[in-house]
């Protein structure tokens, strides 16, 4: 019998995650899928990953109908406490941003989240959303730890935002980029 200190079930991104995680601080590891091969729908991504990112976002120029996609996301009645929050710290962002006179392309983890709830038809669950858009700057800085070079950031597929960060490497389907670099260290 096998055993190991941390047992990973399913070996697509957030799985292959875990195990390296576990792995770079001296875990034992098995990671186990039900499929006959690794990579879950993470091998079919396109790899591009929205992350709110001000170094590269802060180095592009906002555009006034960009500013006017801000203003209406913050006229919205909000649908949740959650949704309030994330209205209310944008709202302080862009005030100092108009008083400063700035001009770059702004972004936070708070638009990201309200982009995605208003923009998921209110369906999604605030909670969750409020986390993924809090890590997934995080997660940039991980991937990249890892060899992931990133091309640039632009509105990519299905994206009303420029926060779409495009993978530069070319290992075939473009998923692989994020399951190489994850798989490396396992
Ligand atoms: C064609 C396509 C393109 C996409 N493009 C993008 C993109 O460009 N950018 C983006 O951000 N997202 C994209 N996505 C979405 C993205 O791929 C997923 O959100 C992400 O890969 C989910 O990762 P995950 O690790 O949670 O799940 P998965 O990668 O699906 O991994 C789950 C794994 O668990 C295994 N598993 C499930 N149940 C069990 C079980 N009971 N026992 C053992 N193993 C099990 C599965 O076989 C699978 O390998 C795309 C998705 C598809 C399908």
């Amino acid at each position: 019998m096998r055993t190991a200190d941390v047992i990973v079930i399913g070996t697509g991104g957030a799985g292959m995650t875990a195990a390296y995680v576990a792995a770079k601080n001296g875990a034992s590891v098995i990671a186990i899928d039900k499929m006959s091969y690794t990579g879950g729908n993470t091998l079919a991504a396109g790899s591009s990953m929205n992350a709110s990112d001000p170094a590269r976002q802060g180095q592009l120029t906002m555009e006034a109908s960009e500013m006017s996609v801000i203003k209406n996301m913050l006229a919205l009645e909000p649908r949740c406490e959650l949704m309030a929050q994330w209205q209310a710290d944008v709202r302080k962002d862009i005030e100092a941003y108009e008083a400063n006179g700035d001009h770059y392309l702004y972004d936070s983890p708070a638009l990201h989240a309200l982009q995605t709830y208003v923009e998921g038809d209110y369906v999604g669950n605030p909670e969750l959303i409020d986390l993924y858009a809090k890590s997934a700057p995080d997660a940039v800085t991980f991937l990249e730890n890892l060899g992931t070079i990133w091309n640039h950031v632009y509105a990519g597929m299905g994206a009303t935002w420029r926060r779409t960060h495009d993978v530069e490497q070319n290992l075939g389907p473009a998923g692989r980029c994020v399951r190489l670099s994850a798989a490396e260290g396992v």
